[in-house]
């Protein structure tokens, strides 16, 4: 191991950068800006790139660190795919590791160690290792000479994904030297890009900007009236299309409920939601990158990581909260280069849920010290509670309501608290100092910021007239030139589809019933098990009431057997 070494600044043979991306990434030729980008940081530039998922951003700073001296660390809030990641590096020979909480502390002071001996040349770790007094001692032997910021958008509290802990990347930044820095993500709004390169202080930027460059790509947006026309309108479109699928929706039980209804319709989706355990995940990510038309219903948790190319059609279900993370959803779609179907689904009292969603995202100042207060007030006892005590204490009824959870973490990354509930060891280090919080905690700017880009989806949804090219390049600020996709504002629909997609083929149909004193289950039937899991029954075995079902859930997609004279089983 170890990197391959050239001096900076020293003018790359030609064809050299050519060479590499075809001997250790395996590509034949750069796409988009990644050329311009891997230049320009190989030569000490800061840059923010933003590209659409799947377009390839990493490689604009995996090539650089196998050419330059020194480590390049990678800031990334997304645990669950480092391993992928790395491991899809090592494949390829490319000296690279990560340390974050999934590995043990022996194993990341020794991944660390090897760090500083140079044998890696690539790191990856979450903002929160900067926290991690046995990172913060071997900082200065890491000898880090590129920063990468990947999903640079989490900076911005006017980003949609904003996390605390990257409103402290700067500080982290210059503890490293400052070293050259790319920020990358998938899509940023003008405003979003302006606090990025401020938040990092990025030093006269190379800003490299692309838009959806699909033209397989089809937007279209339905206003539907009704639960019940969304459902049957949507499950006329899958019929229409052939291959595999992502329809998003926001509320894991009204996913439930689409699944039972589709089902009825002759169509046989998988259910994923974040519910599910790390190992479920996988396992269901796994399925679906093998299968050939699986449907798959999903909330937003569904598709970090997931680098399928042959998707073909991704439908929101329920309106998404921000046109961002519906850009990041539809650009999993035809990564291929083949047709693909993006359809929105309007339904205003959709717009109910993410209001509340929202209003739950940015909790009030008094909140955030209502939650300090609570915890103050608990004193040593506070090692004997836990979130929902503090929960029940804040009267929080809502399940999804997180405020709690949000505050906590400002107080944790300003340093008030230390430790967590999970691991029983959560404690007040000092005062808080309400004059310290960043203005934008609890401010009525932000809660107003949230909602009109809320506002913002439901115009784009409505839009009957104007391409939805014009629409996107006026919000994300790009020229349209640099836009490329169909659109149902500019073209007939039915037309693409027929022109472009295959309909799906039928389901073989169910078996006829049997005999009702027989037995009231059957295979294909949707069932719920003590009134909450959703699963399929795969198996009846035995006869009449003594009778034994083997059932694969919605959720994991494991199989069980059940005895519904022992469970309650109810059929849907
Ligand atoms: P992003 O971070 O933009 O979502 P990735 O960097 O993960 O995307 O890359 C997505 C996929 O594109 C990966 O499978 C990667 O190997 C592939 N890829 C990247 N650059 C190229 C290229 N120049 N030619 C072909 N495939 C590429």
């Amino acid at each position: 191991m170890g990197a391959t070494a050239i001096v900076e600044g020293v003018r790359l043979r030609d064809g050299e950068l050519r060479r590499v991306l075809r001997e250790r990434f395996g590509h034949d030729r750069f796409r988009g800006h990644q050329e311009e980008a891997v230049v320009a940081f190989i030569q000490g530039r800061d840059l923010l790139l933003t590209m659409p998922t799947g377009a390839g951003k990493s490689l604009a700073y995996q090539l650089p660190a196998l050419l330059v001296e020194g480590l390049t660390l990678v800031v990334s809030p997304l645990i669950a795919l480092m391993a992928d990641q790395v491991d899809g590096l090592v494949s390829r020979g490319i000296a690279a590791t990560f340390v974050n909480s999934s590995i043990d502390g022996g194993e990341r002071r020794r991944r660390l160690d090897a760090c500083c001996r140079g044998e890696f040349d690539l790191l990856y770790v979450t903002p929160e290792r900067f926290r991690s007094p046995d990172f913060l001692e071997r900082l200065p032997r890491l000898r880090i000479t590129r920063l990468a910021v990947d999903e640079a958008h989490c900076i911005s509290q006017w980003g949609h994904d904003f996390r605390p802990d990257y409103s402290r990347l700067a500080r982290y930044r210059a503890l490293l030297g400052n070293p050259p820095t790319i920020a990358l993500t998938a899509t940023a709004t003008p405003r979003v890009a302006e606090d990025i390169t401020r938040a990092l202080a990025l030093r006269d930027p190379l800003v490299l900007r692309s838009g959806i460059e699909r033209p397989g790509l089809f937007f279209a947006a339905t206003v539907c009236d009704s639960v019940e026309q969304k459902i049957d309108h949507l499950a006329q479109r899958l019929a229409q299309i052939e291959g595999a699928g992502i329809v998003y929706g926001t509320l894991v039980r009204d996913l439930e409920h689409l699944a039972v209804e589709l089902r009825r319709r002759g169509l046989a989706p998988l259910l994923y939601h974040g519910g599910l355990s790390f190992r479920e995940r996988r396992e269901f990510q796994r399925r679906f990158m093998e299968s050939r038309d699986g449907i798959v219903l999903a909330t937003n948790a569904f598709g970090m990581g997931v680098d399928k190319a042959d998707i073909r059609f991704v439908i929101h279900y329920q309106v998404p909260r921000t046109l961002e993370a519906w850009a990041q959803e539809v650009g999993r779609a035809g990564r291929d280069g083949g047709p693909a179907w993006c359809e929105l689904l309007y339904f205003e009292e959709d717009l109910a849920i993410q209001q509340n969603f929202i209003q739950w995202a940015n909790p009030s100042l008094e909140y955030l010290l209502g939650v300090y207060e609570v915890l103050r007030g608990w004193g040593e006892r506070i090692a004997t509670r836990d979130l929902d005590d503090l929960r029940a204490e804040l009267l929080v009824k809502e399940r999804r309501d997180n405020r709690v959870v949000i505050c906590l973490k400002w107080l944790e990354v300003l340093g008030v608290t230390e430790g967590s509930f999970e691991t029983h060891d959560l404690r007040l280090t000092r005062e808080l100092d309400p004059a310290e919080l960043p203005p934008s905690v609890g401010s009525q700017e932000k809660l107003e910021h949230d909602l009109s880009a809320l506002l913002g989806v439901v115009r784009f949804a409505r839009e009957e007239t104007t391409p939805r090219r014009v629409l996107l390049a006026r919000h994300f600020d790009l020229p349209e030139e640099g836009l490329a996709f169909g659109c149902d504002n500019s073209e007939d629909p039915c037309a693409w589809r027929s022109a472009h997609l295959a309909p799906r083929a039928p389901l073989s149909p169910a078996p006829p019933r049997l005999e009702a004193d027989d037995t009231p289950f059957q295979r294909g039937d949707w069932v719920r098990i003590d009134g909450r899991h959703l699963g399929q029954v795969v198996r009846v075995e035995g006869r009449g009431g003594r009778i034994k079902l083997l059932i694969e859930s919605a959720g994991d997609l494991r199989r069980r057997q059940v005895d519904p004279r022992r469970r309650r089983v109810e059929r849907l």
